[in-house]
């Protein structure tokens, strides 16, 4: 009886699939797998040399197919139990649903999609597919990648404050809080929401005394998550 259930929200970021083998980019001084985020990552970059883009993401969904989901997005999915989760994702991956995940919002697209670049609203499954130079909608404009780029609005944040609002657990885990808007969604909560971040490093900009900062790895700050809040994993 999910009604019945608290509300817990998982908020992830990049930190989530580091040990599924996706590298984050803030731990690698600031690049993301080698390359500076202005040049694969913005409108500019697509504007300017879109196969250099479009590749770039063909290689990360290369990697993506290649990987599976790590023990945090395991026991994440295991929370559903327990309690009404809903998953808040800054990932493109698609972990959290191999995972088990049923309710997962991606606030910065997904990797495994297309979409029209002069429609956002025309979305389409790739499925094994990538996207070239000539891929085109149904209207015939290039195709791109699903996702949202810096600089970029975020049309799922305004459902996700919704969410948040009414969270009585949040629990932000792998994100350097770095990247807005998403980092604001940690201050949309209730005065009531219990929070915790799990993570290797403290992020900034907390007000330490509103949440339990658990200092560790996904995987290991997911199962001491499970041991605080009583809930049995096997
Ligand atoms: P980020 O790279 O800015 O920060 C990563 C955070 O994860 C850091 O705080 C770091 O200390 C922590 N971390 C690293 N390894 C960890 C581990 N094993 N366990 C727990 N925490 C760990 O990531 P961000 O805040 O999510 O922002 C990056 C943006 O880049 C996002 O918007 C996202 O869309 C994109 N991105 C996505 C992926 C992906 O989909 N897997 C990967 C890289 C970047």
């Amino acid at each position: 009886m999910k009604r019945n259930l608290k509300k817990l929200v998982i908020f992830s970021g990049a930190g989530m699939s580091a040990e599924s083998g996706l590298k984050t980019f803030r731990d690698n001084n600031g690049l993301w797998e080698n390359f500076r985020v202005e040049d694969v990552a913005t409108p500019e970059a697509f504007k300017h040399n879109p196969a250099l883009v479009l590749e770039f993401y063909n290689q990360r969904r290369k990697q993506l197919r290649e990987a599976k989901p790590n023990k945090a997005h395991e026991i994440i999915a295991k929370f559903e139990s327990f309690y009404d989760v809903t998953v808040i994702t800054q990932n493109i991956d698609n972990l959290h649903e191999l995972a088990g995940s049923t309710n997962v919002v991606h606030l910065h697209g997904e990797l495994l999609k297309a979409e029209s670049s002069i429609n956002p609203r025309l979305v389409y499954d790739l499925k094994e597919k990538n996207i070239y130079i000539g891929d085109k909608c149904e209207l015939g404009s290039q195709l791109r990648p699903h996702v949202v780029w810096f600089g970029e609005a975020v049309p799922m944040m305004a459902k996700a404050i919704q969410i948040v609002q009414k969270a009585e657990l949040l629990v932000t885990i792998g994100t350097s809080l770095a990247v807005y808007p998403a980092a604001s969604l940690i201050t949309a909560t209730n005065a009531k929401c219990i929070k915790y971040i799990i993570d290797l490093q403290e992020p900034y900009l907390i007000d330490k005394s509103n949440y339990t900062f658990i200092q560790n790895k996904a995987s290991e700050g997911a199962a001491s998550l499970a041991h605080i809040l009583g809930v049995e994993i096997s």
